[in-house]
């Protein structure tokens, strides 16, 4: 049988300094007059789940291979970027992968970032998105890393619907463990995110958010995307979060809540009788790329400036170059200024843009969610 290839990478050259040294201002705006905020590193290409959305088993098999070590950025050199980076206004790091908490000694990473202050003084806000496999052995030494948050994903409370999503035979009761402790040694509010697929798990919408109703976590639903080329995504299998909130609703009386930041990508319900909130992330019905203010640093460094791009700046061939501080910081804000992505605004047009992004676009286990 033949094998398809999946272009999970792609090998882009290092960006070139074009203008004179641009020292940061703690303010970077691209071409949609977008700050840059948010950065999410993916410290990993590897995972210990398929999910079958995001890694499914017949693409992500045995033969696969993944980035050798020498491939990955080192600790040393996230710092590096990662100071730059806060240095132009990035206020949030969000680790992710893969399985962020599958790379070794990754409480070394956390303290070395959780020293980074922006250029006003105030801590970074540093949290990281789990499988939850590993999170109760880890998390007290996450928490005492200064790791600010966690979220957790979590796709269905049936244990036989769970495992059949993450094809690795991982029980429900080890997610639900690692909330729990993740709770205790207060990496909170945890976050939980269910992926919602149509005709998959949106039967236990309702179960979820009966089960989180007043945990303290903040449960999150979010539509399924068309990521990456292997999910062989569909847009009949997108359940519209307007039908979430209405299903829970039917049993849970909710009231909106207000955004607690322009960029904030979920929608919030407060549930009427005080025991919490839910969220939508509406990723294909509702774009939020106008007020997107995040870049994504891929496993071996290259940045990417949309979740749907097929190309990144090879930030790892210009620290290996022995580029300057001032170098590096003068591409990072070259690259920015130029930064024109929307994809999901776009989606559905067939313009020559998204034709060719749709045939192309990077892996979400590679480029980090
Ligand atoms: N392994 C970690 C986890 O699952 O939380 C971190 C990486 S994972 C790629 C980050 C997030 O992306 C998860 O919440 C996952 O459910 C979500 N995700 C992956 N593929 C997706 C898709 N096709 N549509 C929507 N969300 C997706
Ligand atoms: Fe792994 Fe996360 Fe992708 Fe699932 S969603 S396969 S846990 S990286
Ligand atoms: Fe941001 Fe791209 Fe998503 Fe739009 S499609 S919200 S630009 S990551």
């Amino acid at each position: 049988m033949s094998r398809r290839i999946i272009p999970v990478a792609d090998f882009s050259a290092a960006p070139v300094i074009a203008g004179p040294v641009q020292t940061p201002t703690g303010v970077l705006h691209d071409t949609l007059a977008r700050p840059l905020r948010d950065l999410r590193i993916s410290v990993t290409d590897r995972c210990n789940f398929r999910c079958v959305y995001c890694m499914p088993r017949a693409v992500f098999d045995k033969d696969y291979t993944f980035l050798p070590h020498g491939a990955l950025l080192s600790f040393e050199e996230i710092e590096r970027l990662a100071r730059l980076f806060v240095a132009h206004g990035v206020e949030k790091i969000r680790l992710t992968g893969g399985e962020p908490l599958l790379r070794k000694n990754l409480e070394f990473l956390i303290e070395r970032l959780a020293r980074l202050s922006t250029p006003a003084g105030h801590p970074l806000d540093l949290t990281l998105t789990t499988n939850g496999s590993l999170l109760e052995r880890k998390a007290r030494s996450l928490k005492d890393a200064g790791l600010t948050r966690v979220t957790v994903s979590l796709d269905a409370l049936d244990d036989a619907l769970f495992r059949r999503m993450n094809d690795a035979d991982f029980a429900v009761a080890d997610v639900l463990d690692g909330i729990a402790a993740a709770h205790a040694v207060g990496l909170a509010p945890v976050k939980v995110n269910m992926v919602v697929k149509r005709g998959t798990n949106d039967r236990e919408i309702v179960p979820m958010a009966r089960h989180f109703k007043g945990s303290g976590a903040v449960l999150r639903f979010i539509e399924y995307m068309d990521v990456g080329t292997s999910n062989g995504w569909n847009m009949t299998e997108v359940l519209p979060s307007a039908d979430v909130v209405t299903r829970i609703a039917e049993h849970f009386p909710l009231a909106p809540l207000d955004a607690h930041s322009a960029a904030e990508t979920a929608q919030r319900w407060g549930h009427v009788d005080g025991s919490g909130e839910i969220g939508v992330i509406s990723s294909v019905t509702r774009a939020f790329c106008g007020s997107c203010t995040r870049a994504r640093l891929s496993t071996e460094g290259k940045l990417y400036l949309c979740l749907f791009a097929s190309a990144g700046h090879d930030l790892r061939a210009l620290l290996r170059s022995g580029a300057s501080d001032a170098g590096i910081a003068t591409a990072v804000a070259e690259i920015w200024q130029g930064r024109g992505d929307r994809y999901s605004q776009l989606r559905g047009s067939s313009t020559a843009e998204t034709r060719v992004l749709d045939s192309r676009r990077v892996e979400m286990s590679y480029i980090g969610g």
